[in-house]
């Protein structure tokens, strides 16, 4: 971060100070007290389990000397604000103006699906071009984005966000902490459905970004995605398309996969053709390397550079599609991470396109679908048998449906599978079922926590 003193803190955040106006904040921001060092500024949020204010002494013990509270403690010097998050967001504001003014570019991401990953391969290759900071994780929220743009610096040259909207009106605040130069749109597919109604009202929310665009940026839209081709209209900024059709500027063409599902592309852009061998897993991030390409093309580099990084990104995330092999032949993907129904069919796709003697879905409930939630897990176990899955495991009460769809296809693949209660009557299935050459994909919403059935998986074998 830029050293900011007491004072300056106060003025952003509108807070009261209490202890010395001229302290400075030399190192990081952080909400968690553990993760503290010397000369931090310590943000005390009131959590659902813990409260940040019981950790106030904590913190000065590590060596903050500064907090963001809404309760002062003698400890240490403090900004009293009504609400700490909102302050961050006012921080994180000010801090951004400043390093915007000495010459950062922002880069921002928003999409149903994919935005880590398209964060995590536009972060990789920006930093073959200069200095980058993108955040480690999902970190799209009220929370998240303003630290993130808190960890940059005056050294900073390029700055990657992702931004995650929960309702209408979300991406534009956080445009207002962090004013995006490029913005780049993914998808608009239904991912938290029940929260928007409709997948216009989605549109409506993710489109938020491009509006917030100045004139001089670049709205980069995935042209293969009709929302998102649509939100052209909506912003001032100069368009930049990506897709594998012909009219897109920024194109994939001669789509292939290796035998690990790693997808292999030319990139087709101003003219110039170069081939691009992504590290990562699933026909679906060809989408997300041509919009990180979209992004740093936008950002000044030169297409030749930009395949050359895209080639050499690794997979930054866990429990996306996380390929392992056990000692006995068996291999696992772990996708736990998260779920909706077009990521579920974004890797029923990659699993189906491994090479394996079978390949086995176990999957989870997909949360917050609204009322169409039974329909469309229904919907999804029949499509992952007709997309070439040979046993569909359905995993815990919510799942119900995945099983009914799978049974249901018609085809013989679906008569094999299952609904299992949880987690370990899952393992103990599988722990029978499973033979050297299959490939077993592991998927579900967050909140139902497959990654533990994953380990387990490789673990006991
Ligand atoms: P969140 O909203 O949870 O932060 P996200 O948008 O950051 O999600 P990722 O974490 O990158 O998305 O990917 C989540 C899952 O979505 C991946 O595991 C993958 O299966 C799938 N996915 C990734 N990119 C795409 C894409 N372009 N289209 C469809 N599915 C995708
Ligand atoms: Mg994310």
């Amino acid at each position: 971060m830029i050293a900011l003193t007491v004072a300056e803190i106060a003025g952003a955040t509108g807070g009261r100070v209490q202890g010395d106006p001229a302290t400075t904040v030399t190192g990081t921001v952080t909400l968690d007290s553990r993760a503290v060092s010397a000369g931090d500024l310590f943000v005390a949020v009131p959590g659902e389990r813990v409260d940040g204010h019981d950790y106030l002494g904590a913190a000065a013990g590590s060596g903050a000397v500064a907090a963001l509270v809404t309760r002062p403690d003698p400890a240490l010097t403090c900004v009293v604000v009504d609400d700490p998050v909102v302050a961050l967001g006012r921080l994180a504001a000010l801090v951004h103006g400043r390093l915007t003014g000495g010459g950062l570019r922002t880069l921002a991401i928003t999409g149903s699906s994919g935005k880590t990953s398209t964060k995590d391969l536009l972060g990789q290759v920006l930093a073959t071009a200069g200095p980058t900071v993108s955040p480690p994780g999902s970190y799209n929220n009220d929370i998240g984005l303003p630290l993130t743009v808190l960890s940059a610096d005056e050294g900073t040259e390029f700055l990657v966000l992702e931004m995650g909207a929960r309702g209408a009106g979300h991406i534009a605040r956080l445009c207002r902490v962090a004013r995006p130069q490029v913005g780049v749109v993914l998808n608009v597919g239904s991912a938290h459905l029940g929260e928007f109604g409709s997948p216009d009202g989605i549109a409506q929310a993710k489109g938020e970004l491009v509006e917030a665009l100045p004139e001089d940026g670049t709205a980069v839209l995935n042209a293969d995605d009709p929302r998102v081709l649509g939100m052209a209209s909506r912003t001032r900024a100069r368009v930049v398309t990506t897709g594998r059709g012909e009219d897109a500027v920024v194109r994939a063409v001669d789509v292939t996969l290796d035998g690990s599902a790693r997808p292999r592309f030319t990139l087709v852009t101003a003219g110039e053709r170069h081939p691009v061998a992504l590290r990562v897993v699933g026909e679906h991030q060809v989408a997300n390397a041509l919009s990180a390409a979209g992004a740093a093309l936008a950002a000044g580099m030169a297409p030749e550079q930009v395949a050359g990084a895209l080639s050499a990104a690794e997979s930054r995330s866990r429990w996306r599609m996380e390929v392992a092999r056990r000692d006995d032949g068996v291999t696992v993907v772990n996708d736990a991470y998260n779920a909706n129904p077009e990521s579920m069919r974004a890797a029923l796709a990659a699993l189906a396109g491994l090479p394996a003697t079978r390949r086995i879905a176990v999957l989870g409930a997909m949360a917050e679908l609204g009322a169409d939630a039974d329909a469309e897990h229904v919907r999804l176990g029949r499509d992952a048998v007709a997309a070439g899955i040979d046993v569909v495991i359905a995993v815990g009460p919510d799942a119900v449906g995945i099983a009914e769809g799978a049974t249901d296809s018609g085809r013989r693949a679906g008569e094999e599978s299952v609904h299992v209660p949880d987690r370990a009557a899952g393992l103990e299935l599988l722990t029978e079922l499973l033979r050297p050459g299959d490939v077993v994909l592991v998927k579900a919403s967050r909140s139902y926590g497959l990654e533990l059935l994953a380990a387990d998986l490789l673990e006991n074998a």
